[in-house]
């Protein structure tokens, strides 16, 4: 259950590895109880961020708290976190029980209180049964289903998730997706997941922090970031679109692909460049009507299972368009595309808004 309260603040971080800034000026904040996805492309930083909450490195510059209490002094051990990593790093010499154990043993904790533990963590994870078996013997899912009940048995915070489901294939990753949205609910606890897959993100998240070249671009729950994209690098990042160069005829009238078309007011002057980003399933497909308010000719057409996915040629632009109406290769067709659907951004494909 996500509270009010603030868990996690992070303030004006930056990391500099020698020359390469990896975190420019990074500001967040979890709320406790939050299931907040970091999403991002290789490299642009979210490992980094991770790493810096979880205290394996230290920021060269901001300050980051847990709790109130500002962190950077205090080792990994010490903090109210746990992480779990892609690799799921188990001890192989170890069973099941023993792995989960492990942090408890250490810190001396009673035999009972430990037996009781590693039983909850491992119900926890649907590993009843699993106690005395090698983790050799284990699948990945198994496996990572073990590394995150090592992580829970410590009773975190909040768990630091590093790309966990990474290594799994598709049919197991879409299962562990709906186990983990389940555990975040059950364990109350706050979950900050690393991951580069916008679907990922898109499912299991209650607020997602997108990133690129080390600086947040955009904050918001899962249907703002995938409606109302705050730049052109976001719209494209979260599912595809198209994108192209327009110019303000007026506040509700933009140009582009030589043509002229209604649009929402979102208070850009007359003459401005504006980057154009419109959906697949916004653009609709008929055969060449005078509805069209731009003509093509179809280049190619695949189906997708759902829908069919085709692009068409539009004088010198390609349009991508999804739709369960399909159309043959070198078919002409129209196509059309509500006022409310055609997303207009300032042309800056890195804003940096925070
Ligand atoms: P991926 O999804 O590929 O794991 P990421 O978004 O998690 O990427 P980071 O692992 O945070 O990205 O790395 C960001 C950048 O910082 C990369 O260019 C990486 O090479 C660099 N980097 C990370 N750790 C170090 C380090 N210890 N020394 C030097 N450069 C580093």
């Amino acid at each position: 259950m996500q509270e009010d309260k603030s868990i996690i603040e992070v303030s004006h971080v930056s990391k500099y590895f020698g020359e390469k800034t990896v975190l420019d000026n990074v500001t967040l904040d979890v709320k406790k109880g939050e299931f907040v996805t970091i999403l991002g492309p290789s490299g642009c930083g979210k490992t980094t961020l991770l790493r810096l909450i979880a205290g394996f490195q230290t920021a060269s510059e901001g300050e980051i708290r847990i709790s109130g209490k500002e962190i950077t002094q205090t080792p990994p051990h010490k903090r109210p976190v746990n992480t779990v990593f892609q690799k799921y790093a188990l001890f192989p010499h170890l069973n099941v029980y023993d792995n989960i154990a492990f942090g408890l043993k250490l810190k001396k904790t009673a035999k009972a209180v430990i037996d009781k533990k590693v039983k909850a963590a491992l119900k926890m994870v649907g590993m009843t049964d699993y106690e005395y078996r090698d983790v050799d013997s284990l699948s990945g899912g198994q496996q990572q289903r073990v590394a995150i009940a090592r992580a829970i048995v410590n009773e975190p915070e909040v768990l630091l998730l590093d790309e966990p489901l990474a290594a799994l294939d598709l049919k197991m990753r879409k299962d562990m997706q709906m186990e983990l949205k389940e555990m975040h609910k059950s364990l109350g606890i706050t979950f900050v997941y690393v991951t580069h897959d916008q679907e990922e993100a898109l499912t299991l998240s209650d607020t997602i922090v997108v990133m690129s070249e080390g600086k947040i671009q955009q904050i918001g729950i899962p249907t703002d970031i995938y409606n109302e994209p705050i730049n052109s690098f976001v719209a494209d990042f979260i599912g595809e679109s198209n994108i192209l160069n327009g110019t303000m005829i007026h506040d509700k009238l933009v140009r582009f692909c030589g043509t002229e078309f209604e649009c929402v007011d979102e208070g850009f002057g007359e003459n401005t460049s504006v980057d154009v980003v419109i959906r697949p399933e916004d653009l609709y497909i008929f055969p060449i009507s005078d509805m069209a308010q731009l003509t093509g000719v179809v280049q190619t057409s695949i189906f997708k299972g759902v829908h069919y996915e085709m692009t068409v040629l539009c004088g010198t632009h390609e349009f991508l368009v999804q739709d369960y109406h399909h159309f043959e290769v070198g078919a002409e067709v129209g196509l059309l595309v509500k006022p409310f659907d055609i997303h207009i951004m300032k042309k800056e494909r890195l804003a940096n808004t925070f």
